[in-house]
């Protein structure tokens, strides 16, 4: 039971936001209950009072509020249920209130606007409403004192509906605007700690120097890729890279030049590589670059366009640097640390062969 009323009211919205849905809920409601009320008071005044006019006033407010019910769970148009509806109960409360002329305290229904529009449409516009609202209310209150229910519609009792309507307006607007604040507040702790987590994660992937993934990204990258390449006989290859003499380069122009240095070898392997490879430090001056979809010849090509580009920088000291590139392919017979080694190896031979140059280690099949 309780699961169906929850059903009906949220309109089977399954919203993981919580505003939506409480707007959801109270939209439903508010129409549900408008409805009700005046399909009870359809038959209380043709059966009870014998008022036709009230009774035809209700059906008319019972059948827009129901048409607007079964819009909204159709097409879940919150804004739209939410504008109809209080703009129905604004003219059957006023119509009414002009009609019954304060008759068996019949002004006790109007305290349901505020409470039903401020929510709805919001602590601002509801306000807004309400207040035209009462002043509509009031204006015709005050014209039929002394008149109204034989003359008992005293000034008094006026006095009364005024203070007691303000009092309540006050209350329902206080309350739906603190709830606002506290929503706003919320979602904003909320993106702050989104902002935070992302950071964070960024920060537990990257390498701080250069901007790249650092060697555990690289690390998990890699056995990602050893699986997907396993499973669905891929290809990938990986580039290891080390700057040649860089020692020498710290201890000529300092450590700061150094670092200068491994920034903008970072950049520019960066923007000669593709989208969709990926490159990280391995360590102090290496790195290693995991290409998916790629072979051993096509992944030299792009090696010697890195040792290239990067040959080709020239730091403001003018000085330039060179790197050994070593290569190697993927092939189901490796694991992780023989795949990576076979890329060492290859850069020790480049080194061993004079630097500067790319070497391919090819997989030796048994
Ligand atoms: P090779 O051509 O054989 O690779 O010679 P190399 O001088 O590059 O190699 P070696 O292993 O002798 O020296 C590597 C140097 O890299 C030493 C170390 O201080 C420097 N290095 C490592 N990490 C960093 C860093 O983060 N910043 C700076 N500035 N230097 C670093
Ligand atoms: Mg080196
Ligand atoms: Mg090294």
């Amino acid at each position: 039971m309780k699961h169906l009323i929850y059903r009906f009211l949220s309109a089977g919205i399954n919203s993981t936001e919580t505003k939506a849905l409480r707007m959801m809920i109270t939209a439903n409601g508010f129409l549900f209950i408008t409805a009700s009320i005046c399909l009870l008071a359809i038959f209380l005044n043709i059966l009870v009072t014998g008022s036709m006019t009230i009774a035809i006033l209700d059906a008319i407010a019972f059948t827009i509020s129901v048409f607007t019910l079964i819009d909204l769970h159709r097409h879940h148009v919150i804004k739209r249920a939410v504008i109809v509806g209080s703009v129905n109960l604004f003219f059957l409360l006023i119509a009414f209130a002009y009609i019954n002329q304060g008759n068996e305290f019949g002004f006790i229904w109007t305290i349901f606007f505020p409470i039903f529009v401020i929510p709805l449409m919001g602590h601002k516009k509801g306000l807004l409403l309400s207040t035209i609202f009462y002043f509509i209310l009031f204006s015709i209150a005050y014209h039929g004192i002394g008149v109204w229910d034989n003359g008992d519609w005293s000034q008094k009792a006026f006095i009364r509906l005024f203070l007691a309507s303000t009092v309540l307006t006050y209350l329902v607007y206080t309350y739906e605007a603190t709830l606002h604040h506290t929503d706003l507040e919320l979602q904003r702790v909320h993106d702050k700690e989104a902002k935070y987590l992302e950071e964070l994660h960024r920060l537990s992937v990257s390498d701080p120097l250069t901007g790249l993934y650092n060697r555990r990204r690289i690390n998990e990258l890699l056995e990602e890729y050893t699986n997907k390449a396993k499973r669905y006989q891929d290809i990938f290859s990986l580039i290891l890279f080390d700057i040649d003499d860089f020692k020498y380069i710290n201890d000529r122009y300092g450590h700061n030049i150094g670092d200068q240095v491994l920034i903008r070898i970072a950049e520019t392997a960066k923007n000669i590589l593709r989208k969709t490879d990926y490159i990280g430090r391995w360590g102090g001056e290496e790195f290693l670059i995991l290409l998916p979809k790629t072979g051993e010849e096509d992944t030299a090509e792009i090696a010697e366009k890195l040792r290239i580009g990067i040959q080709a920088i020239v730091f403001p000291e003018t000085f330039s640097v060179t790197c050994s590139f070593g290569v190697s392919e993927y092939s189901e017979r490796l694991e992780i640390d023989s795949l990576v080694n076979n890329a060492d190896k290859a850069m020790y031979h480049a080194k061993n062969s004079g630097k500067n140059r790319v070497c391919i280690e090819r997989v030796i099949l048994q």
